[in-house]
């Protein structure tokens, strides 16, 4: 059976969807800590490649279906119709879509990087046949650049909305001019409240993601307070969290191996969330931490005042307690939770008490070694990783 394309990343919260590539690549490309699409050119499909791609999804989703045994799924037959693929992408373009079928088959993300540049008219035919298609659909989501996304109007999200377009994610990264100049996002911070603002009259939901520390040391004041700016003024529905780890590879990395950019410390970054969440004022924004580059996964819920679901007080006063409690902790003791952290042996600081006293001790002693810098490297090092 024909394979359709798929493309590389998707956000974390959508790891469930159906992945529809409408377009290849990024529009822009120049992002210095970006390398996802580094080498590939960006490409607008057309309706009809789109449309035939949509066609094919349908045709496994009709192949899964037939394992359907009343209310049960035959999942030893799935795994063995999975086995006797011998091509590549056609195994991952079946088991993607049993996935989805399996998990209630709602939810598509639209890929690559930015696909609101595709014409309006041509997304919202591939939105529409999407839909009919699959006319079980909850939810599609896609990504769009704050700068590309500033040039359309509320008319324009309320019609893709009509279509069926639900969410946008956008990476704004950060609030701050400064850092948006440094980083080469080539969007400024009015774009990002225009597009903001347009976005949301037009009735669909907005996912920004800030980057704590993508500033250095130098701008962590800056983009602290740009990004809290940006998310007064504009409200999205979600503020997502993901911690900036400078790449070998990528042109931050180089800024930084020259001398010219200082990294931030994990202290830094956790800092600058707390400021935005301290000047976070009347809006409904659900800050989430949905990525393992961050270091306190906790930190999530209504930046704004609310009931808390973790207890008495606001959810706003509980994001600001861990931080401050893990803030709180002395200096070696955080390192020891950082290193924990980043090796996949803690989730919050309070799991540090299921380490044994020469646990404890050992760990004390070796994190006690490295100079400041030299342990921002270490932990930049770690988070690298997961990116
Ligand atoms: S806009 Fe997004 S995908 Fe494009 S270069 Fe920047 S971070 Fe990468």
């Amino acid at each position: 059976m024909d394979a359709f394309r798929i493309g590389p990343i998707r956000p974390p919260s959508e790891a469930d969807s159906l992945l529809l590539q409408v377009t290849q690549g990024c529009t822009w490309n120049k992002c210095l800590f970006c390398t996802v699409y580094k080498d590939t050119k960006f490409k607008a499909f057309s309706a009809d490649s789109i449309k035939r791609d949509i066609d094919a999804i349908a045709a496994y989703a009709e192949q899964v279906k037939q394992y359907r045994k009343g209310d049960l799924w035959d999942i030893q037959g799935l795994n063995h119709h999975l086995s006797t693929l011998v091509d590549d992408d056609e195994r991952q373009c079946f088991y993607m879509v049993a996935n989805w079928i399996l998990k209630g088959g709602e939810n598509v993300f639209l890929q690559d990087g930015n696909t609101t540049a595709l014409s309006s008219g041509r997304l919202t035919d591939v939105l529409i046949y999407l839909k009919e298609t699959f006319p079980q659909i909850k939810r599609i989501t896609s990504y769009g650049r704050a700068e590309n996304l500033s040039r359309h109007d509320a008319d324009y999200f309320a019609e893709l909305k009509d279509a069926g377009l639900d969410r946008i994610h956008s990476g704004y990264e950060s609030g701050s001019d400064d850092v948006l100049l440094l980083i080469h996002k080539g969007a400024t911070s009015q774009q990002e409240i225009t597009a903001g603002k347009n976005i949301k009259a037009g009735g669909i939901e907005l996912s920004i993601y800030f980057m704590p520390g993508i500033g250095g040391k130098g701008l962590t004041k800056e983009n602290a307070e740009g990004t809290a700016h940006v998310i007064n003024e504009v409200d999205p529905d979600f503020l997502r969290v993901r911690t900036a780890a400078i790449k070998p590879g990528t042109g931050m990395y180089d800024l930084y191996t020259s001398g010219t950019y200082e990294l931030c410390s994990d202290d830094d970054k956790v800092r600058e969330i707390r400021r935005v969440i301290e000047l976070a004022d009347g809006i409904s924004t659900r800050i989430v931490s949905d990525h393992m580059v961050n270091l306190l996964q906790e930190v999530e819920g209504q930046m704004a005042e609310g009931d808390s679901e973790c207890g008495a007080g606001s959810e706003r006063q509980y994001l600001l307690d861990v931080i401050d409690g893990y803030l709180a902790l002395p200096k070696d003791e955080r390192r020891v939770f950082q290193l924990l952290r980043r090796t996949l042996r803690a989730f919050a600081p309070e799991d540090m008490a299921n380490l044994s006293a020469t646990e404890k001790a050992q760990l004390l002693e070796a994190v006690h070694r490295d100079s400041d810098a030299d342990w921002d490297r270490k932990m930049n090092d770690y988070i690298c990783r997961y990116i």
